[in-house]
């Protein structure tokens, strides 16, 4: 597979090059040219199938030549000891993505990165530095990822003071090749330092440096495989039981009517709770590589830059505003220009449709869906439920939907315990709130960052 720039002005690259670069020489972003559809007996099987052979399945094509399968095979084995169950709530299907080790999406990313660069990286002498600036959940997963791989250290940037207790001992409690950098700044001063250090001509000399922030495509391939397992399941008229794991404080109760509930062969709608729109871009790639998705929904909040595109065709990009849903607190969404290098507006139009939803209205539905169906929301998977009920009650959808839960409840557990009381916590939030964090503030300024490396 060859990846070509957005902005046209760089050669084109084989995935490894493009991995371990992220971003293109022209301050484009890598995208494939050509996207591989599935072979028809995958397709036909998707429904059935293992999740660890879905992902094998999917990402082979656009790793090749540069990983043989071999070795790609046991990278998705090790990578993926869990799955991403879809699971029956209330009216509709839940596409739980936190059955990872840091309970967020990001994992299905971050930990497929984290091996393939040391696989690319194997036989150099010259250690690797991974940068990555977080606001909270990437940071945890990238640490988490990359922990013990050798050759390669990992820097977390985080905003002094502005990210969770729990989210702390994620990025700062493990120690060994990860370290982790408080910054006295904003998340955007985090940013701003990385790009700076990894533009450092000096530092270049001295350290092999690359990124992990959602807009590298090592971390994007990975993800189109659970839309592809959801979409086969739902098609085949299957949900998966939900496990220990599922926040929920009841089962469903049978003989709930819903009109939502996925029906042997009928196409599923899935609406992604978004914000810099790597998990939608995707969910894209799954549906352009054959995954029987009927539509997506782009779920956002208040930050509705891509919701107002949608319906107006004009592209307007502003300064993110503050939500309970952190993490999709994005006025600049990064991954639209690679949405963009593929679908015109009519395209994306007919394939996505877009809501956007208030902080009110995101703390009422976590409400009342525990009141209704004892399944417990976190405020990113809210937004999504909030967007589908806009777009069930003006018509805009119907037939079968998924929600894709991009976060465990527990994660959230200021925010969400005020409306429903206490969430269970999964087994390894539990152990992450037991480390202690070993952390070191710096000022925002890239010359404490460049000292401390
Ligand atoms: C990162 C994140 C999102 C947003 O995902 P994008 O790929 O940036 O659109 C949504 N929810 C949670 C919990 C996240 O951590």
């Amino acid at each position: 597979m060859r990846y070509f720039s957005t902005r046209g002005k760089a050669e084109t690259a084989g995935f490894a090059a493009a991995a371990l670069a992220g971003l293109a020489p022209d301050g484009g972003l890598f995208v494939p040219e050509e996207i591989p559809p599935y072979p028809a007996a995958v397709r036909s099987s998707l429904g059935t199938m293992d999740y660890r052979d879905i992902a094998f399945e999917t990402i082979k094509p656009w790793v090749s030549p540069d990983i043989p399968e071999a070795v790609l095979e046991e990278m998705v084995y090790s990578a993926y000891p869990f799955s991403a169950p879809l699971v029956e709530a209330a009216d509709r299907q839940v596409l739980e993505l936190f059955h990872g080790p840091t309970a967020a999406f990001k994992d299905f990313g971050a930990r497929f990165m984290a091996r393939s660069f040391s696989y690319l990286r194997r036989g150099e002498d010259k250690p690797l530095r991974i940068l990555v600036a977080t606001s909270g959940d990437t940071g945890g997963a990238v640490a988490d990822g990359f922990f013990g791989v050798e050759g390669i250290s990992v820097t977390v940037l985080y905003p002094k003071g502005r990210v969770s207790p729990l989210q702390e001992r994620q990025i700062a409690g493990l120690g060994g090749n990860v370290s982790a950098l408080a910054v006295e700044g904003s998340f955007d001063d985090c940013q701003r330092m990385v790009k700076a250090a990894l533009g450092d001509a000096e530092l270049k000399k001295r350290l092999e440096l690359s990124s992990a922030n959602s807009i590298n495509v090592s971390r994007l391939i990975p993800q189109a495989a659970y839309y592809s397992a959801a979409a086969g399941r739902a098609l085949a008229g299957r949900t998966d039981p939900g496990g220990e794991a599922s926040p929920r404080t009841r089962p469903r109760h049978h003989g709930e009517q819903g009109g939502c509930r996925v029906q042997k062969g009928q196409a599923i709608t899935l609406v992604v709770p978004s914000g810099n729109f790597g998990n939608l871009t995707a969910g894209i790639y799954a549906w352009k590589m054959g995954a029987p998705v009927r539509r997506f929904v782009a779920a956002t909040n208040i930050n509705r830059t891509v919701p107002d595109y949608l319906e107006s065709g004009d592209y307007r990009v502003r300064p993110s505003q503050a939500t309970i849903s952190n993490a999709m607190d994005v006025g600049a969404p990064s991954n639209f220009e690679r949405m963009a290098a593929h679908l015109s507006w009519t395209e994306m139009k007919d394939a996505i449709l877009g809501a956007a939803v208030s902080d009110e209205e995101t703390r009422e539905t976590i409400r009342s869906v525990h009141r209704r169906a004892g399944y417990f929301l976190d405020p990113h998977s809210s937004v999504g439920w909030a967007a589908a009920d806009k777009l069930l009650n003006r018509g805009l959808i119907s037939g079968p939907l998924g929600i894709l839960s991009t976060a465990h409840p527990a994660k959230f557990a200021e925010t969400v315990e005020p409306l429903t009381g206490p969430v269970p916590v999964p087994p390894s939030l539990a152990k992450a709130m037991e480390r202690s964090p070993q952390t070191r503030s710096i000022p925002a300024e890239l010359s404490a960052l460049l000292d401390s490396l």
